[in-house]
């Protein structure tokens, strides 16, 4: 394996109250997390995670299958963490990770992970060059054209961070193989250093620093002069001696090696289901209210407060959102279907029209005109007045029409025969119901 020495450090910064940030820096492993969550819930999720990494990294040769396993075992053991303790729900941090792996070809190179917006670096021959590629809401705008890098940069919602640790049960994480170098130095951080201090500033430090300890503190330090206004943590990796020759080829970043261990989407889905509302599905209580926990109070502290908070987008905050608009659209739908079922006979003005819709309207859904007819009020007796006035109602606009027509037959009939018979309206019928008049003959009165 490559011959290693490092540097770390964390601090809270100028103006958060706690450090929810956590770092690992041993043999085998070198990681920084940044974990979230309220109160001090991130401070357990950055510490969970890392204890993870550091207990089980050991036990097996780092490989890109190796690293994906501990992390995942990250993973498991925060979101049962969060589960287990009410205060810690809804928890997760970022993870930035390097290990020193004999490759395939018997040679050293490292593995690089990550989940999240916490970074790796390499710095070599004086330039920073970012390795991972941040899994947040500015980095899939940048990646599909929408913003500049310098927009991503400034963007207000920066923070907003779409895969974590620990707040699902799984997680995807990505890899790559690198080959070290003598003279490489490798740098992991979170957000609160590269917000505050430019890759060129990142980059001259980490350069002129005489050890990787120098570099990390002095990093702190100029992010601290910069505001602070982020916990900031850095692990610098100096790459002392490998046998390995990194080609040209191995420089440009397409030739890393990005291994999404993605699980699709219906490898989650009916088990966060089960987690997140049956009660009953297992002896874990389960996350009430999960889904909005996870995303929407975060979303809602940020905006009461001027501080920078970090945002969570899930899968499950989605998942949880389509879930109501799809409920609201559906009623919407059926109230629609409700407010402009069936036909009913009125007055508009003086015609006698055809409406369709019910006579009060339901919501924002009026009766609109279907037809109107022949017919005008001033013809009718008062008797068939009234009957109008009240609205009768139809299953179809065919029937409606056809009471119209009988009604006007019969009206001309009382006016034709007035000496034998009375009038009756022809009968309406029942709501939403077949409606042809009972008669189409005047046969006495009603
Ligand atoms: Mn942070």
């Amino acid at each position: 394996m490559a011959e290693l020495r490092w540097g770390t450090a964390t601090d809270p910064g100028r103006v958060r109250p706690g450090n929810e940030d956590s770092v690992l820096a041993v043999a085998q492993v070198f990681a920084v997390a940044d974990g979230m969550g309220g109160h001090a819930a991130g401070e357990v999720a950055s510490a969970v995670a890392l204890q993870t990494i550091a207990a089980r990294m050991g036990q097996r040769p780092a490989s890109i299958a190796s690293v994906t396993d501990v992390v995942r075992a990250a993973n498991e053991a925060v979101y049962r963490r969060s589960l287990a303790e009410p205060t810690t729900r809804g928890m997760g941090t970022t993870l930035a990770l390097v290990a020193p792996a004999t490759g395939a070809d018997g040679k050293d190179h490292l593995v690089v992970a990550n989940v999240g917006d916490s970074r790796v670096y390499l710095c070599t021959d004086g330039e920073l060059r970012q390795l991972t590629r941040d899994h947040s809401y500015v980095e899939e705008m940048l990646a599909a054209g929408q913003i500049t890098a310098d927009e991503a940069r400034r963007h207000p919602h920066r923070h907003v961070v779409t895969r974590v640790v620990g707040i699902e049960p799984s997680v995807a994480v990505d890899t790559w193989l690198v080959t070290p170098e003598p003279g490489d130095r490798y740098l992991i951080c979170s957000d609160g250093l590269v917000d505050e201090v430019s890759d060129e500033d990142i980059a001259q430090i980490i350069t002129a620093a005489p050890d990787p300890q120098t570099a990390a503190d002095a990093l702190v330090e100029a992010a601290n002069e910069a505001g602070g206004r982020d916990n900031i943590s850095v692990v610098v990796v100096e790459v002392l001696a490998s046998d390995g020759h990194r080609s040209s080829d191995d420089v440009a970043p397409a030739t890393t090696q990005a291994t999404s261990t993605t699980e699709p989407l219906g490898g989650w889905l009916p088990h966060d289901l089960a987690h997140g509302f049956d009660a009953d599905a297992d002896t874990e209580p389960p996350p009430a209210g999960g889904a909005a926990s996870a995303g929407a109070p975060a979303m809602a502290t940020a905006a009461a407060t001027t501080k920078r908070k970090r945002h969570l987008v899930t899968g499950r905050t989605i998942l949880f959102t389509s879930l109501v608009v799809g409920v609201f659209v559906v009623a919407l739908v059926v109230i629609a279907a409700f407010g402009r079922h069936g036909y009913y006979v009125g007055f508009q003005d003086d015609a006698v029209v055809v409406f369709q819709g019910r006579p009060e309207g339901v919501l924002w859904f009026k009766p609109t005109v279907e037809s109107v007819s022949e017919v005008t009020r001033t013809e009718l007796t008062p008797e068939f007045q009234s009957r109008i006035a009240g609205h009768p109602t139809f299953a179809s606009s065919v029937a409606a029409r056809r009471y119209v027509e009988q009604l006007a037959e019969n009206q001309r009939a009382l006016v034709a025969d007035t000496t034998t018979t009375t009038a009756a309206a022809p009968a309406t019928s029942a709501p939403s119901t077949s409606a042809v008049p009972a008669s189409s003959v005047v046969t006495g009165a009603p």
